[in-house]
């Protein structure tokens, strides 16, 4: 079994909640970079103030800063067994640098429309505090008050209509082009991600399992 695993997929596939998921099962550390960025922007860090700007406009942050902060990441201790990255790489040119010091075992790819896309970021929600996130599709009413920390929950700014627009944009133009990439390598397992979180989560385990 692969234990070095990227999940790839327009915004809006369920690429944290699955890899969160497969974190639970396999043990192995979720390693999102749209979080790394999300919390380094909310503590004011050098890093954050770089980069909240970019995200609020629904922008790529530049390869190098990127690869930069994932290397780094990964030569932490819990990331020496393997690791599932959720939002790296995002670019060509990222997977290639990646490549200079990692060895990708299996690529999970979400496929959802686009359309589904939209719906799913117009619904999000996510507790300031515990992170916890929700849907207004799935969930039903959603309160101001997070039922599991009492923390406030609020939509991600990037989540507003137009950045979104912006994302899916970025995504098509820069990102989709990385199934190609990894598809030549023989690593890409497809998995339709419109049904429900359990049965796309047996789908993935299914595969890794190969
Ligand atoms: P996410 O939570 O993965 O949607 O990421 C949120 C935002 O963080 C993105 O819209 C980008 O601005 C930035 N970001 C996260 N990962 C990357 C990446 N690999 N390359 C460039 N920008 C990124």
């Amino acid at each position: 079994m692969g234990s070095k695993i990227v999940m790839l997929g327009m915004m809006g596939a369920g690429k944290g909640t699955q890899a969160k998921k497969l974190s639970r099962h396999t043990g192995l550390p979720h390693i999102s970079t749209g979080d790394m960025f999300r919390q380094a922007a909310a503590e004011g860090t050098p890093l954050g103030l770089k980069v909240k700007k970019i995200m609020e406009e629904g922008g790529l942050v530049s390869d190098d800063t990127v690869v930069e902060i994932v290397k780094e990441r990964l030569d932490r201790e819990d990331a020496q067994k393997g690791f599932i990255l959720d939002g790296f790489p995002r670019t060509v040119n990222q997977a290639e640098e990646f490549a200079k010091f990692e060895n990708i075992d299996i690529v999970f790819y979400l496929v959802i429309s686009e359309q589904e896309a939209v719906k799913r970021l117009r619904g999000r929600r996510q507790c300031v505090g515990c992170k916890k996130q929700f849907n207004v599709y799935l969930d039903g009413d959603i309160t101001d008050e997070c039922p599991l920390c009492g923390g406030k929950i609020v939509q991600r700014a990037d989540d507003k209509e137009d950045t979104v627009k912006e994302r899916i944009k970025n995504y098509l133009k820069q990102t989709k082009p990385l199934i190609e990439y990894y598809d030549r390598q023989g690593i890409l397992r497809e998995i339709a991600a419109e049904g429900s979180i359990e049965d796309i989560f047996k789908n993935i385990i299914g595969a890794l399992d190969l």
